[in-house]
């Protein structure tokens, strides 16, 4: 998934709305959703009266946290009002003292003073899609005629960045930028990105139901670009940029789970909804076989209930013989279901990038166990700073681990 999202504590659940279905204006070619190829298409945003209702049941269920997640094709082409509408229905259906949570994942080019100015009031996430320096992004993330976006896309970030608003970067890891590992951290550095998830591109559709599942990259090619994009990371001990990737294997190291979907145990309990109202499990399964019904026509506990989500469910845990005698299966949990092979129901190949992880799992372990004692010291430290008392070495962990003292903080 490529959206950071608040688990909701009663619902347990996060909604991912795909705003304008596959509508784009730009026609990157890797795109594993988009088919408009960057053309005005039909009117496909959702439907107020379907907005409506699913927000009014959603808001029933919450406790505390609303979280939602905008994605498209292109959200921002759902206009301004749209979105003044969304966050006045959130509004008036939450319970009261709920905080609404908002994150939306766009390509840039269309953030203007407006669009910021509601960004900053609404206290919206918003995630950025750029994959490097010009020569890099305009490879492949370009409007219909061929035009690169990089300089649509870097005037929109400096809207944000005028406004404050809260944002990340997405960068998609494909042929052009997998080798440079150096280039691409040089270039989060120089732009002070100092939030950054990668996706590597993919060779198929999230609609597409086959067994096949390909990448623009290879496996080899991802394990080094993840080792040599680590080394700069933790270069000096204490990196200065949140990469997920890495920000994930330091917590597994810190004795908490990761939030990385691919790297938990199972797959989050997620909604995706297509602008027509459509709900599939995840954004990598958005076939008919995986539909488990219409906010329009099924109530939110009839599509929670489905059969087919427990069937999605169980993919995770379906591991491969290679999977369930791996040393690093703690870390990975067998990646992502969608990234096997299946025959006829059967796993006959793990994770596609399951050497990658290895490699990186390898490579990394020592300086992310050192880096991990290191803050578990400046916690413990802090701690005590702040007028608390330590545990006793049997009692659980102050660090919220779950673990007694002795095993984690006091160690
Ligand atoms: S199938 Fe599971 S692990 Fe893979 S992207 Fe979807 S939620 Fe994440
Ligand atoms: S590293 Fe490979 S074998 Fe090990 S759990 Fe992950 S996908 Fe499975």
């Amino acid at each position: 998934m490529s959206c950071d999202l608040t688990v909701n504590e009663r619902h347990g659940l996060n909604v991912m709305w795909k705003t304008v279905s596959n509508y784009c204006n730009l026609a990157c070619d890797y795109c594993y959703f988009n088919g408009c190829n960057g053309m005005k298409a039909e009117e496909v945003k959702i439907q107020t009266h379907l907005l409506q209702k699913f927000i009014k049941q959603y808001m029933k269920g919450v406790n505390k946290v609303a979280s939602f997640a905008w994605q498209g094709g292109e959200p921002l082409l759902a206009g301004l009002d749209f979105f003044y509408d969304v966050v006045e229905m959130q509004v008036a259906f939450a319970p009261p003292h709920t905080s609404i949570n908002n994150v939306i994942q766009t390509n840039g080019t269309l953030i203007n003073e407006q669009w910021a100015r509601f960004f900053k009031q609404y206290n919206f996430l918003v995630g950025v899609s750029i994959d490097g320096p010009p020569e890099i992004h305009d490879r492949h993330r370009t409007y219909s005629s061929g035009a690169g976006s990089y300089e649509a896309v870097m005037r929109g970030i400096d809207w944000l960045r005028k406004y404050e608003v809260d944002f990340n970067i997405l960068t998609v890891i494909h042929e052009e930028n997998v080798q440079l590992a150096d280039q691409l951290m040089q270039f989060y550095e120089q732009e002070h990105f100092t939030y950054v998830q990668w996706i590597p591109a993919m060779n198929f559709k999230a609609q597409d139901n086959s067994n096949t599942v390909d990448y623009f990259i290879s496996p080899a090619s991802y394990g080094n670009f993840l080792c040599d994009a680590f080394d700069i990371w933790i270069k000096e001990g204490q990196p200065k940029t949140s990469i997920r990737v890495f920000d994930n294997l330091l917590t597994h190291h810190m004795n908490h789970p990761p939030e990385l979907c691919i790297h938990q145990e199972s797959c989050p309990k997620t909604l995706v909804i297509e602008s027509n109202g459509d709900v599939y499990p995840c954004d990598f399964y958005m076939h008919e076989s995986f539909k488990l019904g219409n906010v329009d026509e099924d109530s939110l506990s009839a599509i929670l209930t489905h059969p087919k989500y427990a069937e999605f469910l169980d993919l995770k845990s379906t591991l491969p013989e290679t999977c369930r005698s791996c040393e690093y299966l703690s870390l990975c949990h067998g990646g992502c279901p969608r990234n096997r092979r299946w025959i006829s129901g059967k796993i006959t190949n793990p994770d596609y990038f399951c050497t990658s992880y290895r490699q990186l799992y390898a490579h990394s372990q020592e300086k992310l166990s050192s880096l991990a004692q290191k803050i578990r010291q400046e916690w413990k430290h802090d701690w005590v700073e702040s007028g608390h008392s330590l545990p006793a070495r049997n009692e659980s962990c102050f660090c919220g681990s779950g673990l007694k003292f002795k095993k984690c903080c006091g160690r």
